[in-house]
């Protein structure tokens, strides 16, 4: 999250990221809520859960793509304008933005939320010379509700409105280049990419809506994968498969590191020790300690009432 620093005080100034910027059009795109199944694989540690948003096709390309079709198509309006897009792409401080355009409010879990549709949505942004009507911003809506903080696994959201990043699993299984700290691993249960939790529990998700774009239907291969099979992908592998799809901002041995996590975290038996020891001697050291963690979990006395491996 070097970007933070990276960018100061430009981050709130959109005018640094084009010149006679007058408006920012903030714009969200559902893409959907988990169905019932997917909520229930959460207690099946011998699968891998991934984030909603990372199941369809990668939400920059797309997103960019429309956000740049509706800034020419204001243009073609007879509205010339200049106009610059993002999407989750570093200087812009989206949220505020978006709350400040009336999309919804900044809820306690720090993502924002839409009073009539939820939190399942992509944000991204216009910056614009046109001097466009401007929208009320919305209030916030979370009045005494504490659900995303008291179900949060890792406890990351440490007070309301304040995520401490160091303990988020979206941050530590995406963003995190490192290891993940070792007394946090138990924690991340089997979300190998990302976590939905604090979402999940939301009442306000109760007004979520469907994906609206073909481009964010989920993928069924990644809807409930093994994760033993997880394990063995090879480099080339995970290139092909993970084509055209955000879980690509992982890397390769990110990707392993995560599911070593989970398989460390699954039930003993021969499937998952099997898929652990295929990779105890990878070259790289960051999947190596991670497996070699995993390992460690499954030789606990009697855990989950099995044998130890020999
Ligand atoms: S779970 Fe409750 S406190 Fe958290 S964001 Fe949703 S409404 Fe706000």
């Amino acid at each position: 999250m070097s970007y933070l620093s990276r960018y100061g005080l430009d981050r709130a100034n959109a005018a640094r990221w084009l010149p006679d910027t007058v408006r920012v059009i903030s714009v969200a795109c559902d893409y959907g809520k988990p169905s019932p199944n997917r909520v229930r694989l959460l207690q099946d540690s011998t699968r891998g859960y991934i984030a909603q948003y990372a199941l369809g096709r990668d939400y920059h390309r797309v997103m960019r793509k429309k956000l740049r079709q509706l800034a020419a198509e204001l243009a073609q309006q007879g509205r010339p304008h200049g106009y610059r897009v993002f999407v989750d792409s570093g200087p812009v401080m989206e949220k505020p933005l978006a709350q400040n355009a009336g999309l919804g409010w900044i809820g306690k879990h720090t993502n924002l939320i839409a009073p009539h549709s939820g939190s399942y949505f992509f944000l991204g942004e216009i910056l614009t010379t046109l001097p466009l009507a401007l929208d009320v911003a919305e209030v916030d809506h979370c009045g005494r509700c504490r659900a995303c903080l008291e179900i949060c696994p890792t406890r990351a959201i440490v007070k309301p409105y304040q995520l401490d990043a160091r303990r988020c699993i979206a941050y530590l299984t995406i963003e995190n280049r490192g290891p993940i700290p070792t007394e946090l691993r138990p924690l991340i249960g089997n979300r190998i990419f990302g976590c939905d939790d604090c979402q999940l529990i939301c009442p306000m998700n109760k007004f979520a809506r469907k994906h609206t774009l073909a481009e964010f239907s989920p993928r069924s291969d990644l809807l409930a994968p093994e994760l033993a099979t997880l394990m063995g992908w090879s480099a080339t592998e995970f290139d092909e498969k993970t084509r055209g799809s955000a879980l690509r901002r992982v890397g390769y041995h990110g990707w392993l590191r995560n599911v070593a996590v989970a398989l460390g975290n699954a039930p003993t038996s021969p499937e998952v020790l099997s898929a652990l020891s295929g990779q105890a001697n990878h070259p790289n050291p960051l999947v190596r300690e991670h497996v070699t963690w995993a390992l460690s979990q499954h030789r606990q006395p009697a855990r989950h009432g099995l044998p130890s491996p020999s």
